[in-house]
């Protein structure tokens, strides 16, 4: 069995003791363990400190684009050896794993040419400036300067690979050294991405630092000028949040956590339509890509009342075409859930939600995969609810079953009445619009838009090039309000805020 190790001090070191182990979820055979006892996290966080922050500091932001993009380019060139850990230790098809994976590479490979776009300079400047005195010989400017401090970044399991990147993107080209503590279940991947970046060389020392395993007391170590970004549950996010160090210290924290994400189908969208045909199609993806295990992933579809019946029946035809098992088997687009605990709330989950809308297709138990040896994996099967009422139970805007799971809830098609629903969520990351009536769409992004991070727009205009709303383009920001954590994340420069201070510079303007 595999023993992950944790890279501190600029080595790798192995736990003492405390190990979990690591399930490939198709099979249920152990396949590794990790442990951070052991690991002296006062001297990891020194040495981020002091080498990490110095070397980066150093260097321009084009030098340190230099740096993503041999990280992307690192990563790319392990790719098939990284596809096929992530099917093991992950569950993902090799599709999914592909998202994750390439995901990682594509990130960091924007963020480089971003970081080279910015030139030779050390800190960035903001806009033009301004006029302060009688003369423009008083300027007034606002540059961004790293924090002088460690980035930890507490990553979620269902991306080990593209959580890493993108965080780790931001804080880096920003300056600043980064922690990384994946989720422990699917640690594997991140490790090995960590290994092979450390093999090439290409950070300079203290830039990155590994936590495999329990987090223990790292962040009751972190001082004012640290920052914290989380991925995962609202219970863990409240937890970080409400640590006392982090509050005595004002360091900063930003969450990104559970979210309900929904579509409003237009009163204009007709079966049949180009626009109709993308909403089932992106509908079908959202439900069955990582088994539903994405936090952008649709929960909630709010279909005209009169249009219900054909919703349902045409999604659950596709769903049904859904072939549930081990990713080794070539046939398989849905893989498992990624751990027995997972699998556990899941199926609690859909039972939840079949107190307020029926089962139209799925069962909402564990299934056997294809594949998969009988009785084990952790398997449940594309499944769609559907709520009678129009609106639907509080429940349903309020319980995240993480897996393969949607309810369709009808609504009377009306714009206000659509962004209504979004709100009931309590904040989303995501929320997608389908149709080509512009004055519709715009009230509901008027309307709605405060209670979503972001609004995908299907129409047929762009239905040729969309990839679904479930994707994170480094380029739109990605964070949701409320129960989506309040954080924000990508976005371009933006998501170079949370690791920078904003410092006014006020003189004669050169
Ligand atoms: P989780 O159980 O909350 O774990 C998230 C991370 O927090 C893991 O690395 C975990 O480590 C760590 N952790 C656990 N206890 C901690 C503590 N007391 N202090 C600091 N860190 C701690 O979440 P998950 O099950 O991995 O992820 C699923 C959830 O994440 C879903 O609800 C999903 O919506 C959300 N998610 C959100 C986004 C987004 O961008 N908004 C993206 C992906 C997932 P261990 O694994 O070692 O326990």
């Amino acid at each position: 069995m595999k023993t992950l190790r944790n890279f501190a001090g600029g080595r790798w070191q192995d736990a003492t003791g405390g190990f979990a182990t690591l399930y490939n979820p198709a099979t249920e055979e152990a396949i590794a363990r990790a442990s951070s006892e052991g690991v002296d996290f006062a001297a990891a966080l020194d040495f981020a400190r002091t080498r990490g922050q110095s070397a980066l500091g150093e260097l321009t932001l084009a030098e340190r684009g230099k740096l993503l993009q041999a990280m992307s380019k690192a990563i790319f060139d392990r790719r098939d050896e990284l596809l096929d850990l992530s099917m093991t230790a992950t569950g993902a098809t090799r599709k999914d794993a592909k998202f994750d994976i390439d995901g990682a590479t594509g990130t960091l490979a924007y963020y480089a040419a971003l970081g080279e776009s910015l030139g030779n300079t050390r800190y960035i400047v903001e806009g033009e400036g301004v006029q302060l005195g009688r003369t423009a010989k008083f300027w007034g400017q606002h540059a961004r300067v790293p924090l002088a401090g460690v980035a930890v970044h507490i990553n979620a399991f269902n991306f080990p690979a593209w959580g890493f990147a993108e965080k780790a993107a931001a804080a880096l080209l920003a300056g600043m050294p980064v922690v990384l503590k994946p989720a422990t279940s699917t640690a594997w991947v991140a490790e090995r991405c960590v290994e092979i970046l450390v093999a090439a060389a290409i950070l300079p020392e203290g830039a990155l630092t590994l936590v495999c395993g329990k987090i223990g007391d790292l962040i009751d170590r972190l001082e004012a000028h640290d920052v914290v970004a989380f991925t995962g549950s609202a219970d863990t996010a409240l937890a970080v949040r409400s640590n006392g160090r982090l509050l005595a210290a004002n360091v900063r924290v930003n969450v990104e956590a559970d979210s309900l994400n929904a579509a409003v189908v237009g009163p204009d969208c007709e079966p049949g339509s180009e626009t109709w045909n993308l909403f089932l199609k992106d509908a079908e993806r959202e439900i069955t890509q990582k088994s539903g295990q994405k936090c952008t992933a649709l929960r909630r579809v709010f279909v005209p009342r009169s249009r219900l019946a054909e919703a349902t029946d045409e999604l659950a035809v596709r769903l049904a075409a859904a072939k549930v098992g081990n990713p080794a088997d070539q046939s398989v687009t849905v893989g498992p859930l990624a751990t027995a605990e997972q699998l556990k709330a899941a199926t609690a989950g859909i039972k939840l939600l079949r107190g307020a809308a029926r089962l139209v297709h799925g069962t909402g138990e564990r299934t056997d995969g294809i594949g998969a040896p009988v009785g084990k994996g952790y398997y449940v099967a594309p499944c769609l609810l559907r709520a009678d009422e129009d609106g639907g139970a509080a429940v349903l805007h309020e319980r995240e079953v993480f897996g393969p799971v949607a309810t369709l809830i009808p609504y009377d098609g009306d714009a206000r009445k659509g962004a209504e629903l979004i709100a009931r969520g309590g904040g989303s990351l995501v929320s997608s619009i389908y149709s080509d009536d512009e004055e519709f769409v715009g009230a509901v992004v008027a309307r709605g838009g405060a209670h979503t991070g972001r609004f995908y727009l299907g129409s047929e205009k762009m239905a040729e090039q969309a990839p679904g709303s479930g994707v994170a383009l480094p380029q739109c920001l990605h964070g949701g309000p409320g129960r989506a954590g309040g954080g924000t994340e990508l976005g371009g420069l933006r998501a170079l805020d949370l690791y920078t201070q904003c410092v006014a510079l006020q003189g004669s303007r050169p």
